[in-house]
Formats: C-alpha cells, structure tokens, sequence
C-alpha cells in the first residue's frame, strides 16, 4: 500500500441527520440517516459495526473533531465535553440514495443512546463513525466468518443483536442449515426476516402473552442454544478437555472471536456466532466450549452490552 493510500482513514466521522423514523415494533426503532458524504460511507455487510456519536444537551454535533485521529481529540476534550459514542450495526445501507438504516433497542432514557432514540425527530444530527469507502484495504468491523466446511450455523442473541442477525440472515445462501435463535422483550418483538430456505429462526419473547411474570434475561436464550448444541450432536466433532481462562464482564469485555483469515478447513462441524448481554454470552461460552467441546476457531462470542454497565 502507498504512503497516500495509508493516510486515508479506515473509518472515519460521518455528520448525518435523520431522514425518515419507522417504529417497527415496541422494542424497535430504525432511524435512516443520511448526509452530504454518505456516499464515501461503506459497508461489509453482516454484522458490520459502526459509532453513533450522540450530541450532549446544548452541543451540535458538528463540533464533534472531524481529524482522522477523531478519537485522540475525542479523549483530549475534557470530560464534560466528550460526547457520548455508542457502537450500533449497519443494519441496510443504500449507497445509491446515500442512506443507511440503524435498529435501535428502545430501552428507556437509562442511557444516551436510547433516550436520544425514544425522542428522535427527522432532521436531527449525529456523528456515525463508520468504515470509509475510498480506503483501498479492508475495513473489517464485523465478525461473521464461518469456515467453508461448516455443515451448521448457529446465529443466537438478544434484542441488541438483532439487527446483525437479520442482516447475517438475509446474506445467508440458499440451502445453508442454520439454527438462528432470538431473545426479544415480547412477542411482537418478533420481526420479518427474509430467510433464504434451510434457515430456522425461533423467536423467544421473555414476557409470556398470557400476562405473566417475564423470563428472566438470557434464560431462553440459554435454553434454546443449550437444546440445539445437543440437537447437532450429530455433527458436532468436539474437543475435549479444554479449559477456559475466566473472563471478568464487569472489568472487561467478552469479545472472542475467530481471526478473520480463513480457518483451517477442519471446524467443529458448527460454526456459531452468539452476541447479546455479556453474562449470558459467557454463561454460554462455558457451555459450548468448556462442556460441549466446541471448537473455539469456530464460535464467536460477542458482549454486545453489560447489564448495569454504561457502555463507554
Ligand atoms: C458490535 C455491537 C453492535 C451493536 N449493535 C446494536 C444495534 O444495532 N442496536 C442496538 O440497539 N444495540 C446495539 N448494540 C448494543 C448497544 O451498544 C448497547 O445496548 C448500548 O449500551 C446502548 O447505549 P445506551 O446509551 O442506550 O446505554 P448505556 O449508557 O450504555 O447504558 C445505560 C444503562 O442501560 C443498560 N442497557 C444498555 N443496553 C440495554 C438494553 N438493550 N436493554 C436493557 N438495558 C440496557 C446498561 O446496562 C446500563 O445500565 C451493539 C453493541 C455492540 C458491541
């Protein structure tokens, strides 16, 4: 690569606004942004992440540093002028009509980034920092990588991580067995995927329709992927005896994902991509790795977001 070529950010900020709102269920909002510069904006599909930067009260986002290096001037701002940056999935991008459209979890006005959605209005600004078209490398920021020889996909998550598995889904060949497993509040929370055929989505609300108390968070999820490893034993070809190092949620964040070369040929037959709340990921990475024998080249665990924690 040039000297030229290196000094082209691989992600860089993108002013946008809000172009339309569409309420698709009540856990669900997808925001369409667009922007002046929305066509140097791109995308790897799948589970590609961006930042959405969210302006503080009294603050335009087009003070946000606009230098490549916008994080350093980012952290050299004093605290109070810092504004907060969230990480979100490209969920569509349309490069031809310079939109991208973001999901976003309405979870109250407990952080910024969900209060900023609960009230969003067409027009207003953000700062999406997202990978950057002209760059003549890859731009990478997305972890779906399954080994060619994978006889089975498992794709499970919580609301957070719908929007990644609706976009992994609907990339998906025709024919490709997968098991696709989703925790959402409620049942309407339930959303049309175009699922090519040979794919399995189960939708698993937490509140039960007959107005009972809900499942408590991660339960079915961990259920559900726990019922469909045994159902694969089939295929599955573990290795055994592996022990896992702890990782603290709390302190850190759980991202073990395979590298982005080509795995060896040899998987553990499923390849599994699993993001959501960082405790039930690592309850689940116990699970298939420690006790089910799971290959780890061929599994991606994902914290997405700590129970209790601000992500920042
Ligand atoms: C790679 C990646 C991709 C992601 N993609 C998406 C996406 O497309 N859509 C999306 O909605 N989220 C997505 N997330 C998750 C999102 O970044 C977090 O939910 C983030 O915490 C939201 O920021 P906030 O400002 O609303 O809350 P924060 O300020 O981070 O947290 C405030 C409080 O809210 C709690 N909290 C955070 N998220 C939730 C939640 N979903 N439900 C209940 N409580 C919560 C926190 O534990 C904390 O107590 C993604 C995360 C990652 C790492």
């Amino acid at each position: 690569m040039t000297v030229e070529a290196l000094q082209v950010p691989v992600y860089r900020p993108f002013v946008v606004q809000v172009a339309r709102l569409q309420r698709l269920s009540p856990s669900f909002l997808r925001v369409t942004f667009t922007g002046p510069d929305m066509g140097d904006f791109a995308s790897n599909g799948f589970d590609q992440r961006i930042k959405v930067v969210l302006p503080l009260p009294g603050q335009a986002v087009v003070d946000f540093p606009a230098d490549p290096d916008w994080y350093g001037a980012w952290r050299a701002l004093p605290v109070e002028r810092q504004m907060p940056i969230r990480t979100y999935t490209i969920r569509a991008l349309r490069p031809e009509a310079g939109e991208v459209d973001v999901d976003f979890v309405l979870h109250g006005a407990t952080g910024p980034a969900s209060a900023w959605a609960e009230t969003a209005s067409v027009g207003d600004e953000v700062v999406l920092i997202g990978p950057n078209r002209p760059f003549p490398g890859p731009t990478g920021g997305f972890e779906w990588h399954p080994p060619a020889d994978a006889s089975c996909l498992i794709v499970a998550g919580d609301e957070t991580a719908v929007p990644a598995v609706c976009a992994i889904v609907e990339a998906l060949p025709a024919g490709q067995r997968a098991h696709v497993l989703l925790e959402v509040p409620t049942a309407a929370d339930a959303l049309n995927v175009a699922a090519p055929a040979g794919v399995r989505i189960t939708w698993l609300p937490r509140w039960p329709d007959d107005g009972g108390a809900p499942a408590p968070r991660g339960a079915l999820l961990t259920a559900a992927v726990v019922a469909t490893v045994e159902e694969l034993s089939d295929v599955l070809a573990p290795t055994p005896g592996v022990q896992l190092e702890d990782v603290d949620v709390d302190a850190g964040i759980l991202w073990e994902v395979p590298e982005e070369e080509p795995l060896p040929r040899r998987s553990s037959g499923v390849y599994a991509w699993l993001a959501g709340e960082a405790g039930v990921v690592k309850g689940l990475r116990r699970h298939l790795v420690q006790e089910r024998g799971v290959d780890r080249r061929s599994v991606a665990f994902m914290g997405y977001w700590r129970d209790g924690r601000v992500s920042d």
